[in-house]
């Protein structure tokens, strides 16, 4: 069965069951969120009724609660460690994220594996090696790292990077690999042959590593290295070769994940661009339907 959702919110007032009723209202049956604001590192307190509440619903609802993901706020960074005070906090604060992970009962979080901001790609590695066997073998939440566009300094835009961090974690059951299919494009995979790109990605990491799929089609040429996510279909991956990701069948038991942005910065688009998923039928008018229908 197709595992398809997209990131949503968690506030402070309804927290998980909140993520839910809005995966819920897209037509999703799995979802990602951040347990704060994905820019700091605030958090607040998590309410267990809430999380019973949501668990209760999900059950009604069939949905499999151990494929819901959380994603790792994108300012910490385990790379850099020429402040030693800075890379102890990133070190701590994820140690945090997995006990909050482990005590909304998630499995997996997604965490970007970090930019060396000038001290080289070998030293960086290095860094997130060494971050990384801080933290796991003390929750039973894997860590997924995500495959980078190889904006700025950027490590993990190339699959060797991501296996060489893979070697050095001692954890190896609670280490796996988040594609995104913007950032794989951006980075100058070709995947519009993505069977061939999944061999390789066997050969190099091990298909079974991945735990997560971020399905965005890109702004840019392959290569550009740029980040930008567009809605499905609108931009140069292009809507077949992104439905012939989704239900590619090495994958089915991993969820998909939409990361496209608002429409005009204020309009949702994850209901209408599942609801095209399913269909497996591209609208070009989607955009403009998102906006006069919301
Ligand atoms: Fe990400
Ligand atoms: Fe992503
Ligand atoms: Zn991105």
């Amino acid at each position: 069965m197709l595992l398809i959702g997209s990131h949503v919110g968690f506030n402070k007032k309804e927290q998980l069951l909140g993520s839910l009723k809005e995966a819920l209202s897209y037509g999703a049956n799995t979802f990602m969120f951040y347990t704060g604001a994905p820019q700091n590192t605030v958090r607040n307190k998590l309410e267990n009724f809430l999380t019973e509440e949501a668990k209760k619903l999900m059950e009604q609802e069939k949905i499999d609660y151990t494929k819901v993901i959380v994603h790792a706020p994108y300012i910490i960074n385990l790379a850099n460690d020429q402040d030693p005070d800075k890379f102890t906090f990133a070190v701590n604060f994820l140690k945090g994220e997995l006990e909050r992970c482990e005590q909304l009962g998630i499995k997996s979080i997604v965490l970007h594996p970090g930019s060396h901001v000038g001290c080289g790609v070998e030293r960086g590695i290095a860094n997130i090696i060494k971050g990384l066997n801080m933290i796991l073998g003390q929750t039973n939440v894997t860590i997924l790292l995500e495959t980078m566009a190889g904006k700025g300094t950027e490590i993990g835009s190339k699959l060797e990077e991501i296996k060489e961090i893979i070697d050095g974690v001692l954890d190896k059951k609670h280490i796996g690999v988040c594609i995104d299919t913007c950032h794989l494009s951006d980075a100058g995979y070709d995947i519009e042959n993505f069977s061939g790109f999944l061999d390789e990605f066997d050969k190099i990491i091990g298909i079974d590593k991945i735990g997560c799929v971020h399905v965005n089609d890109s702004k840019n040429p392959v290569g550009s290295h740029k980040d930008r996510h567009e809605n499905i279909g609108f931009g140069t991956i292009g809507f077949n070769t992104l439905i012939n990701i989704i239900y590619n069948e090495k994958l089915e038991d991993v969820p998909k994940i939409l990361e496209t942005p608002y429409v005009e910065r204020q309009y949702a688009p994850y209901k209408y661009e599942i609801e095209m998923i399913r269909n497996k039928t591209f609208d070009e008018k989607l955009l403009e339907k998102i906006k006069s229908q919301i």
